[in-house]
């Protein structure tokens, strides 16, 4: 049985980062990750990374941009240690062999992005996270004999022994052998859950497995109703289209060619923050002023051709293979898209959660340095930060705790129930069109606009599918690279996590960030200035509290750009 100080379950930017971080510590780490790691979803990131890095900026600047972002539902105290440490992570990006963009006078080059106050997101073309993360797969690499790499294994249960987290069991997607990683503590670090929209900019992989294991064991989720719908993507399939466009100087025109933007924020136009830009979007779409097909322009034309060649090569593929258009000579239809939960798993800022011994970081958890909105470029930094802070308190901690001994038979359980998906008849609904359903649900009904009436019709919907699942069949009752198996697991953790956005949005009665209520389109401070927490208590519904948002100098003050 595989032993270790430190299992991390996901190998993104998160899981890497706190494995190099954790073996540094001097800690034993096993990695793993239900597909190669440079392919986990941080490989999409595209348009750049945040940190006020340049002598004219502050991190204090960065820190009050990201409150102001959050719609000051984000911690205070873990968003001035993100913005803190934000600089020095870059120049270690940069020293580990991340080719960043240098400008004219052979300095990091920064663009701007929206919500910041000054340009500083730091970018290697419009393949940022694939760059980063490529840098740290070499990295997990040269320190082989310090983390042993579990590529292609699937998590299935998290081990807890005496309320405490003691390791997980896991699937060889090769052979379908079961395995039991023992270890003195777990980081999730597992990504988002954009799968359970349809569409969305995140690719077939991002399933909410992390926030679902948290959550089946009786960790607190938080801020689950935080769910981001990006401004450029494009309709019908959900691509994104980098936030970098309009930072490079894209403008948003309606279909009488209007620049819309300057009714809904007169200063900062196309840079405000994301809810804003899609909401005035939507506003745009609802009431007439949009395409036929339920858009709006994004006109990159207005970045002169070179610069688009050069810093934004990817959106010009993506334009033309995607929407056939050549987006360096006409403008390209967007409209906003399912892109990132701001919630996820509940933790401190070194990334202890509310079950001893298991630990997240990135996408999966909610530290919360983004609160109702997270600003463009904020994630792969949250990645970071987080991750590198996780794993290096876990070895540490672990340095002083003895090996637990989980039993190897802790697979049965996970055993009999993967054998029982396997014998079911097959006579109830594809997986797939559940997953469909679901999908189209939560992009109806829980999505820049909400309201009591199509929260309820999601919640009820979403209680069938539930049930729906249980008898949904599989054809392949094979051991090798089983994915109408995984497929079925994995529609599992995103109808929790569904129903956990759908609770958490229905219980918070104001607009805030990216929630907002058409009939509570206030922020109202007084009573909502808190975070929402969810947790499974062995009733059918997750149980809802409240805990404090982290204030440590910058008041709530209304939001305007
Ligand atoms: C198209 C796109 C562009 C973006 N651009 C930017 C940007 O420019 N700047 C920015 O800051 N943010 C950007 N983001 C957001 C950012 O990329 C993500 O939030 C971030 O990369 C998430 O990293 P992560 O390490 O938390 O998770 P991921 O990179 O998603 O990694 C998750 C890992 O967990 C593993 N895993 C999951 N479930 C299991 C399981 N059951 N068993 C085993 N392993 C499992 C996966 O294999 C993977 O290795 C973008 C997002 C998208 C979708």
């Amino acid at each position: 049985m595989p032993s270790h100080d430190v299992l991390i379950i996901g190998a993104g930017l998160a899981g890497q980062r706190a494995a190099l971080a954790a073996a540094q510590q001097g800690a034993s780490v096993a990695i793993i990750s239900k597909v190669h790691p440079v392919r986990s979803h941080s490989v999409a990131a595209a348009g750049g990374i945040n940190a006020a890095l340049n002598p004219e900026d502050s991190w204090e600047s960065h820190a009050f941009d990201t409150v102001k972002g959050s719609d000051y539902l984000g911690d205070q105290d873990a968003i001035e240690i993100m913005t803190r440490e934000a600089p020095e992570e870059i120049l270690w990006l940069e020293h580990s062999g991340v080719t960043f963009h240098r400008n004219e006078t052979g300095h990091l080059g920064t663009r701007a992005f929206g919500g910041a106050s000054q340009a500083r997101t730091y970018y290697v073309a419009d393949i940022t996270g694939h760059a980063i993360l490529h840098v740290l797969y070499e990295q997990l690499m040269k320190h082989h004999e310090l983390v042993d790499r579990y590529e292609e294994w699937f998590t299935t249960d998290l081990l807890i022994d005496e309320g405490r987290c003691v390791g997980a069991v896991g699937r060889d997607l090769r052979d379908g052998r079961l395995e039991v990683f023992n270890a003195k503590g777990v980081i999730l670090a597992t990504g988002g859950a954009g799968q359970a929209y349809e569409p969305t900019t995140n690719g077939l992989i991002v399933t909410g497995d992390g926030i679902s294991l948290a959550y089946r064991v009786g960790a607190k989720l938080m801020d689950m109703e935080m769910i981001q719908y990006h401004p450029t993507t494009l309709a019908g399939n959900g691509l994104l289209i980098t936030e970098g466009a309009r930072g490079e100087g894209a403008q948003l025109f309606n279909a009488r060619g209007e620049r819309f933007m300057e009714k809904y924020a007169p200063n900062k136009l196309e840079l405000a923050s994301r809810d804003v830009v899609s909401r005035a979007e939507q506003t745009e779409i609802n009431e007439g002023r949009g395409f036929p097909d339920g858009t709006v322009a994004l006109d990159i034309t207005k970045v002169p051709r070179k610069r688009t060649l050069e810093a934004l090569r990817e959106i010009v593929n993506i334009g033309r293979d995607f929407a056939g258009v050549d987006i360096t000579r006409e403008p390209i239809h967007i409209r906003p898209g399912m892109h990132y939960i701001m919630g996820g798993v509940k933790t401190d800022v070194e990334g202890e959660t509310t079950i001893p011994g298991l630990y997240a970081a990135g996408e999966v958890a909610c530290v919360s340095v983004h609160g109702g909105n997270r600003l463009g470029a904020n994630s792969l930094l949250d990645t970071l930060i987080f991750g590198r802070r996780a794993g290096e308190h876990l070895a540490k901690r672990a340095a002083q705790m003895p090996m637990p001994s989980t039993a190897a038979s802790r697979t049965r359980d996970t055993e009999r129930r993967l054998e029982q998906i396997l014998r079911r008849p097959g006579n109830g609904r594809r997986i797939g069109a559940i997953k469909h359903e679901l999908g189209q649900t939560m992009n109806q009904f829980v999505a820049v606009f909400r309201d009591a009436e199509g929260l309820a019709k999601a919640h009820e919907i979403v209680h069938r599918l539930k049930e729906e699942a249980v008898d949904a069949g599989i054809d392949d009752k094979g051991s090798v690279f089983n994915q109408d198996l995984i497929a079925a697991i994995e529609l599992g953790y995103m109808l929790d996590v569904a129903e956990c956005i759908v609770v958490a949005a229905q219980e918070r009665k104001e607009s805030r960030g990216a929630q907002f209520r058409l009939d509570f389109p206030s922020r109202n401070d007084d009573q909502w200035l808190k975070h929402i927490d969810l947790s499974r208590d062995g009733g059918p519904e997750p149980r809802v509290s409240y805990s404090e948002v982290t204030i440590t100098r910058w008041q709530p003050e209304e939001r305007t750009y």
